[in-house]
């Protein structure tokens, strides 16, 4: 919902207003306006999700990390859809209001821009609500989202519109579809060259049932990263190819060896879990994220759901976390042996900081109770970071609602971006 309100609405409502004032007052209650003010910032929207999605480094700073910039992306995404279907309603081809073309082409290309437009906007909807699909599925079809925009922009371009390039709506639109195409061109074609990446090889390795631990060491150049960061990674061997991100559970280190606790969940990790050895070759794309560790002398309140415990391992190792004024939650199921939660204990007490581990086999949660009696009075005043499943985010924003400590006091990061 935040995304809403910081970038989508000011961003329609910026659209309204160029579009807007060329077109006399009177005509802005017609269906017709209704149609073309939503058909103009359904296009821009677009362009601006294609550059959320190209991972630039400046975007992500500005989005506070690459999970954020992707949930703007899917909020950008559900406008669109909801624009568009304003645009196709409200249409009624009257009150040109002098409007030219600015390609003029064939009838038959105008429908075909229109077609492969509305076409690929359907499916988009089918491939975003069908959660079945499987997500390496998705992810092709996504990517492929780029026609629909040129179909967009070309559709723009060759029907008659207000918008046409002597006019500062026709000029902003023309700005976001070069950078919009340039962006899915460079996502598409250049992103796995430029992209920071580098050659690594899996050292070490150890799988329980539900989860697999292990060590890559570099092969060249080492990556350089914070401690809390993600990056992708794909091995070169068949089946296992496909990008997927992980946080690194290490600190930085002078050998650059990187360590990843993984859970078992879907078909990739499954297979991984099946084929993981050391020798196997793979890129590490990256450091991506935002999750660090900000350094304050506040009291800290760790929360780490089961393998969201990934960022907090990295920090527990990192010589820059240095304050023993924080309370460290692990809730995590109880039988696991990887990670081993006294090796957590250890890393925790070297720290200083308070361990508090939460078994759900053994019937501890976290609750408002037991933050209020670990905090006492300092629990307002705390900067509290979660990493862990999507209900327990919420559960965790509840108690931390009724304990006032204002939202502005938590930090994040989600284990998905779709
Ligand atoms: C920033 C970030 C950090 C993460 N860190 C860790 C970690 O340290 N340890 C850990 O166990 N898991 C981590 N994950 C989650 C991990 O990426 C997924 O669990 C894994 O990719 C699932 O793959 P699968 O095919 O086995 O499961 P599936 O059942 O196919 O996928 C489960 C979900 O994982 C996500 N996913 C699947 N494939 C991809 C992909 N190629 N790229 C992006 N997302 C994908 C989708 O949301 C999907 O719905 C992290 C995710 C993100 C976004």
């Amino acid at each position: 919902m935040k995304s809403l309100a910081l970038l989508i609405l000011p961003l329609i409502a910026f659209n309204s207003y160029i579009l807007g004032r060329q077109i006399p007052s009177e005509d802005w209650l017609t269906s017709n306006f209704i149609s073309l003010e939503a058909g103009y910032s359904a296009i821009i929207l677009m362009g601006f999700m294609i550059i959320l999605a190209t991972r630039w480094k400046w975007i992500e700073k500005i989005c506070g990390g690459l999970d954020k910039m992707y949930h703007l992306h899917k909020w950008s995404g559900i406008s669109v859809m909801l624009l568009a279907l304003l645009h196709i309603s409200f249409m009624s081809y009257k009150g040109t209001w002098g409007a030219t073309k600015i390609i003029p082409v064939e009838y038959s290309y105008v429908k075909l821009f229109e077609n492969i437009l509305f076409i690929g906007l359907i499916l988009t909807v089918f491939f975003a609500v069908v959660k079945k699909v499987p997500y390496h599925v998705w992810r092709i079809a996504h990517k492929l989202a780029g026609i629909v925009f040129m179909a967009a922009i070309m559709h723009w371009l060759t029907i008659s519109s207000v918008a046409t390039l002597h006019t500062p709506a026709g000029l902003w639109m023309g700005i976001v579809g070069i950078v919009g195409t340039f962006a899915f061109i460079y996502r598409l074609a250049f992103y796995s060259w430029l992209a920071p990446h580098y050659s690594y090889q899996v050292s070490e390795v150890n799988k329980d049932a539900r989860t697999i631990s292990f060590t890559i060491k570099p092969l060249a150049k080492k990556i350089s990263y914070k401690a809390g960061n993600f990056v992708f990674i794909s091995f070169k061997d068949k089946g296992l190819r496909e990008p997927h991100p992980f946080t690194i559970a290490e600190a930085p280190n002078e050998d650059g060896n990187l360590r990843f606790v993984i859970r078992i969940c879907g078909d990739y990790t499954r297979k991984l879990a099946e084929e993981l050895k050391a020798g196997m070759n793979l890129e590490v794309v990256g450091p991506y994220g935002k999750f660090n560790r900000q350094k304050t002398s506040s009291p800290e309140v760790w929360i780490a759901g089961g393998v969201g415990i990934t960022p907090f391992l990295s920090w527990l190792k990192d010589a820059e976390t240095s304050n023993p004024n924080t309370s460290f939650f692990y809730l995590y199921h109880g039988d696991e042996q990887i990670p081993d939660v006294s090796e957590i204990e250890a890393l925790a007490k070297a720290k200083n900081l308070n361990f508090i581990p939460l078994a759900s086999t053994k019937g501890e949660a976290l609750t408002t109770d037991l933050l209020q009696e670990t905090l006492g009075d300092k629990v307002s005043s705390a900067e509290v970071y979660f990493c862990g499943p999507k209900g327990l985010l919420k559960y965790t924003k509840q108690i931390l609602k009724s304990l006032s400590v204002p939202s502005s006091k938590l930090h994040y990061e989600m284990f998905a971006f779709r």
